[in-house]
């Protein structure tokens, strides 16, 4: 696989018609804390709540203009993809199956439910979850959507790299959170193609760190277990495609307690006034710990605004 910038390009006119530019937002009191301009940008405002609607966009509407075009959808995920699919599918007229594990929250199934598709209960692993939708997907003839592992996904989750890249043009160095990586790669790619000089730094919790010990041993490294309240993030092992682009473009991956997570999050309501997801508050924490070790002008990507709002005391309650 060669992903070019041209792919990035072609993805951002693609989606534009779904996903919106997110804003870059800086809070002058923290700066002068910290010693450094620290840029969020809040794809906590992106529809759906999360950059995940990029790269669902672009490969959606990439086949929704081929012929044949896909009669129906279906993705495997509790989350923030899952969200994604059921509205873009919603948005081109096309049905959508989601599966969720038994026991995923009211909230997400209301999500989805809301956006039009339907949602389908299997199992409690991930595992059982993909392997029913590739049955529904031979059942019923639907195209089945990747989370992360495909060119296309990390295309669209690129175009983040780009509007960073112009809308923060000192950037010293970018923060992105990692789960199976198709975020981190394809912000990676773009931003390495554009701007070599700008650093970039993947972040895992501590609990869930499978890219950074596959990028310390060299080769695609399988946790036996991960635990964190970045339920995101709760990948076992980094993805075929999206693993070579860390290794590649990837300056460095920074790990974060929970802790710092949730402090995170408080501090991000408190100065920003933005809520975000656990999973979409690591980059922001290791930003707050290590930013200033990459220079004056540190952009923290906050993928993602679905917290589960019963949590909310808890998380930002977390102590060292
Ligand atoms: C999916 C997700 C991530 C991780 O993205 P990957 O492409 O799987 O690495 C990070 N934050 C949020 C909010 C997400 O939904």
């Amino acid at each position: 696989m060669q992903m070019h910038i041209g792919d990035v390009f072609q993805a951002q006119k693609t989606i534009q018609e779904i996903a919106k530019e997110t804003p870059c937002f800086r809070a002058s009191s923290l700066d002068a804390q910290l010693g450094i301009n620290l840029y969020l940008k809040a794809e906590n405002l992106q529809k759906t709540g999360s950059f995940k609607v990029r790269g669902a966009a672009n490969f959606l509407l990439k086949r929704c203009a081929q012929t044949p075009a896909p009669a129906g959808v279906v993705a495997a995920s509790s989350g923030n993809h899952g969200q994604a699919v059921a509205f873009v599918a919603q948005t081109l007229g096309i049905p959508a199956v989601i599966v969720m594990p038994e026991q995923a929250t009211r909230a997400k199934v209301n999500a989805a439910v809301g956006y039009g598709a339907q949602v389908e209960f299997c199992g409690t692993t991930s595992s059982e979850r993909l392997a029913r939708a590739k049955e529904i997907a031979l059942e019923k003839d639907y195209l089945e959507v990747p989370p992360y592992d495909h060119e296309d996904i990390m295309a669209g989750q690129g175009t983040l790299g780009v509007e960073i890249i112009q809308q923060v043009k000192d950037a010293d160095a970018v923060f992105v959170p990692i789960g199976g990586g198709g975020l981190v790669a394809g912000v990676a790619f773009a931003v390495k193609t554009l701007r070599p000089d700008i650093q970039i730094i993947g972040v895992e919790p501590a609990g869930s760190n499978s890219m950074y010990v596959s990028r310390l041993s060299g080769s695609r490294t399988a946790l036996p277990k991960t635990a964190s309240i970045a339920d995101g993030l709760l990948t076992l092992i980094p993805g075929e495609l999206t693993f070579p682009m860390v290794l590649k473009y990837v300056d460095e991956i920074v790990l974060v307690q929970e802790a710092e997570i949730g402090q995170a999050m408080r501090l991000c309501l408190e100065r920003f006034k933005l809520l975000p997801e656990p999973s979409g508050a690591v980059s922001f924490a290791a930003a707050l710990k290590k930013g200033s070790a990459y220079g004056k002008n540190v952009v923290a990507i906050v993928s993602g605004g679905n917290a589960d709002l019963s949590r909310i005391g808890e998380y930002l309650a977390m102590q060292p």
